[in-house]
């Protein structure tokens, strides 16, 4: 099998805000990820600063990106970052409902039941590998592990106690 050409991020800009729930400074970075053939996806990373207990978004808005590509083309894939001592996790959440749902960016956000499981996920999961690799402000990201307190990795049980923005996917969820 061949290798698969490498993918690389870069970096567009940055916003600070205010988390909606605890008012905390939020942060949110932005760019594309692409390889040879052009770019493959944009991405949107949003954290609370020193607040391992909010699982930071990433956003994916995956599909053509190049000159007169139509939003309708791509789709809006939602991954939570949970950080933990032992080594951060990812899963695919909801994305409907995300800021990046626009019809000026993307033809459809995706919810979790529809990407996991499937190539999308597979294709979302290898572009935020190369997010994590590539992208230097991820660090900050990652760092959220060493500060994090103690609560369990295990399932969404956890999650639902510890994130009111977890609690409000979780309402997404029932809806659909
Ligand atoms: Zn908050």
């Amino acid at each position: 099998m061949a290798t698969p050409a490498p993918i690389t991020s870069q970096f567009w800009n940055e916003s600070t805000g205010h988390c909606d729930c605890c008012g905390r400074t939020s942060k949110t970075i932005w760019g594309d990820l692409s390889d040879q053939s052009g770019s493959l996806a944009v991405y949107f990373v949003q954290w609370t600063v020193s607040a391992p207990e909010h699982d930071p978004i990433i956003d994916l808005i995956i599909g053509p990106w190049g000159e007169g590509s139509e939003p309708a083309a791509r789709v809006l894939v939602s991954l939570a970052y949970r950080p933990s001592t032992r080594g951060g996790s990812f899963m695919v959440v909801d994305a409907v409902g995300r800021r990046a749902d626009d019809r000026k960016i993307c033809g459809r956000a995706l919810s979790r039941h529809e990407v996991i499981n499937t190539l999308l996920a597979e294709q979302a999961f290898s572009l935020v590998d190369a997010l994590w690799l590539t992208e230097p402000r991820i660090a900050e990201v990652r760092d959220l592990n060493r500060v994090s307190c103690r609560r369990s990795i295990d399932g969404l049980s956890s999650a639902r106690s510890g994130s009111c923005k977890q609690r409000t996917r979780e309402q997404d969820f029932s809806q659909d």
